[in-house]
């Protein structure tokens, strides 16, 4: 597996405190890596990292509802994304459905790792697997069922 990874972040709005808190616990393995965020979600990163000192490459899209889950699912269809942790608000209706579920689709099509959750995202990013040379992610098939 590749050593500097492409990690996307995105955050709903009840759910940025959360992101945040995690990727200030998770600063300094973070900040050895290339961070893609929507817009809000990567300006409240960079604040949080600015506060404890950490210099991270952060990149940020357009805000979620303005099209940055989209410009997020667009680099994983090119192969330019390697993990994402996306923290969904599942209490409220986004403006945005549609490009919330385009970003989750390409993730599972291009099978790129995408942690809804704290602890898939925990789970994740300390994997081993990341610095194990021999391991190389299964192709997905898609093969009719047959009866
Ligand atoms: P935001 O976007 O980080 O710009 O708030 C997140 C989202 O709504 O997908």
């Amino acid at each position: 597996m590749k050593k500097h990874l492409t990690i996307a972040l995105v955050a709903h709005d009840q759910r940025k405190a959360d992101m945040v808190s995690w990727a200030r616990y998770n600063a300094p393995l973070l900040s050895k890596h290339r961070i893609v965020c929507t817009g809000t979600t990567g300006g409240l990163i960079r604040k949080a990292f600015d506060e404890i000192g950490i210099t991270a490459d952060i990149q940020c899209m357009n805000s979620g509802p303005m099209g940055g889950d989209a410009e997020i699912a667009a680099m994983v269809v090119r192969n330019e994304i390697d993990l994402a942790v996306f923290l969904i608000d599942d209490l409220n209706a986004q403006p945005h459905e549609a490009d919330i579920q385009m970003l989750l689709r390409q993730c599972r099509l291009h099978n790129v790792p995408i942690a809804c959750n704290l602890v898939s995202a925990d789970l994740m990013i300390s994997s081993g697997l990341w610095d194990d040379e021999n391991y190389q992610p299964s192709e997905q098939t898609y093969v009719k069922f047959q009866r």
